[in-house]
């Protein structure tokens, strides 16, 4: 760590402590050149990785985009919001454990589709027969919801069961 009064490089830790909450430590340092004092502080980065689609441009994760293609492959199957809950979870943390800064739409996919193969097999097989075809499960969503929306056509070849 650099001295930011002389940017000296040889700086001493002179005190360290943990934050009362323990996500934070804060250290006391002394400059070897100058011997002017500063503060450092250290905290874990969780960060959801930015979501890069197909087509190259990057996304803020969403994790409510995320929730909805769950639930919306799951419409009207036998799956508990808890169970939701859990692969939402599970989903998120192999995401943020990843330590990826940026993550392919495809590979939230991915994990998507795991997850609904354990849950419920209609839900999995709905999802990756359209998921596929789909920039990323924003579009998805929007494809489900016209699908099932009330303007649907009667000749219409995807049913709601
Ligand atoms: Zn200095």
């Amino acid at each position: 760590m650099k001295c930011p009064f002389c940017a000296n490089a040889d700086t001493q830790v002179v005190d360290s402590r943990v934050s009362e909450e323990g996500d934070t430590i804060r250290r006391r340092r002394r400059c070897l050149a100058c011997d002017k004092r500063f503060t450092t502080y250290e905290r874990v980065e969780l960060a959801m990785p930015t979501v890069v689609k197909r087509d190259g441009s990057r996304s803020e994760y969403d994790t409510g985009k995320l929730r909805g293609s769950l639930t919306l492959a799951l419409r009207k199957r036998p799956v508990s919001t808890e169970e939701v809950d859990g692969a939402v979870a599970r989903i998120e943390e192999t995401l943020l454990g990843s330590g990826l800064r940026e993550v392919p739409s495809e590979q939230i996919g991915e994990l998507v589709m795991n997850e609904l193969r354990r849950l419920d097999k209609v839900a999995y097989v709905r999802f990756a027969s359209v998921y596929k075809s789909f920039e990323d499960i924003g579009e998805f969503v929007e494809a489900i919801r016209e699908m099932q929306g009330p303007r649907r056509p009667a000749s219409a070849k995807l049913r709601k069961d």
